[in-house]
């Protein structure tokens, strides 16, 4: 036996015929589940998750996720088993920050259709345009990366872009060296979507991106690892973004106590809806912190986050470079010279395109 290998993960649901009641939560129906993990050696393990609202979701979550993971994996080697999990699933487990604050944006959406206005008047309108930067999709080589960067000044004249240089293989100092070259004036901000995990590794690519005079690196490491980031605050050259995957004004508090980020990056998608991020926005404008959302995602996912950059100091729009289709909005929003301006109808004021609602909608 020198090599255990996992064959296949079970889940059951258990449901027992009560309910009870914890603080204010709404009863508890489903009161357990059940995790059994078969190997080749015919040996079983069994493991039950704590009771919880979640139960449902999370055997869902490892039929689909983990089990696609876990298998051929040797149980012994539980430090690995850890880091696969951890790694390749907490931006997943971010669902539910993310389903909260979808919750929130439909509600207001609702109360800006009921006042007649738009959202970003109702948080405290602020500005009617603002100037946007391409945030490109990942694993361009250098020399498509350029061309990548000139479709955006061709098509939108678009102030700035943002490279992703995350993942391990890519040549991220090729990517950033080739883009500067051809664009000296331009706006670069590059994200690293967590990549390095030494506080060194982070560091040597922060000075590469401040002697190339970038605008920002993003996410140098993971999102969790806040002393990390924040020792590397210190020593960087160069401004450190990052705050995409944290939601509510708690974890905010702890990020901007511990001086992780010289910007902030929430989104209205999923750091908690409008007001988390009105007052987290307001809690790194007395710490001395920009706050500049994160957009990655379709036309709601954007018109959310205008509405909330329209409200405030906020200077740059994150957006997604991809085709306008890819909005799924009747009327698409439109860069103009690399400005965007604020949307002027009631609530959210876009329209999903009936059409591709139809076609694509999972039944
Ligand atoms: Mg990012």
């Amino acid at each position: 036996m020198c090599k255990m290998e996992i064959t296949d993960i079970k889940t059951y649901l258990l449901s027992l015929d009560f309910k009870f009641r914890i603080g204010a939560m709404p009863p508890l129906e489903a009161t357990g589940l059940y995790i059994n993990i078969k190997t080749d050696e015919n040996i079983e393990g069994w493991g039950l998750s704590h009771w919880n609202l979640s139960n449902k979701a999370q055997k869902v979550f490892i039929d689909e996720v983990f089990r696609r993971l876990l298998v051929k994996k040797d149980p012994f080697m539980v430090e690995e088993i850890y880091h696969t999990l951890y790694h390749s699933s907490n931006r997943i487990m971010f669902g539910i920050p993310q389903a909260t604050s979808a919750v929130l944006v439909a509600c207001w959406d609702i109360i800006g259709k009921a006042c007649n206005q738009p959202i970003y008047k109702l948080l405290g309108g602020m500005k009617k345009k603002i100037r946007v930067y391409a945030s490109m999709p990942r694993g361009y080589k250098p020399k498509a990366a350029v061309g990548a960067v000139q479709s955006a000044i061709d098509l939108g004249g678009y102030k700035g872009v943002k490279l992703r240089i995350g993942g391990r293989g890519g040549k991220p100092e090729a990517i950033i060296r080739e883009v500067r070259d051809v664009f000296p004036d331009l706006n670069i901000m590059v994200d690293a979507n967590s990549t390095y995990e030494s506080v060194n590794e982070a560091l040597k690519i922060a000075k590469f991106c401040a002697k190339h005079e970038l605008t920002w690196l993003e996410e140098p490491m993971p999102s969790d690892n806040l002393n990390g980031l924040a020792k590397l605050k210190t020593l960087s050259p160069i401004e450190i973004a990052g705050g995409e995957n944290d939601m509510g004004i708690f974890r905010f508090e702890d990020i901007l106590s511990k001086e992780c980020y010289d910007i902030i990056q929430p989104d209205v998608n999923r750091s908690g809806g409008f007001l988390q991020l009105k007052k987290i926005d307001a809690m790194a404008e007395v710490k001395g912190v920009k706050c500049i959302p994160h957009v990655f995602g379709l036309g709601h996912q954007v018109a959310a986050n205008m509405h909330f950059v329209m409200s405030t100091r906020c200077d740059w729009l994150e957006f997604p470079f991809w085709p306008e289709q890819y909005q799924i909005l009747e009327e698409p929003i439109k860069i103009e010279k690399g400005f965007v301006k604020a949307i002027d109808k009631p609530g959210l004021g876009v329209e999903i395109n009936k059409e591709m609602f139809e076609e694509h909608i999972v039944k």
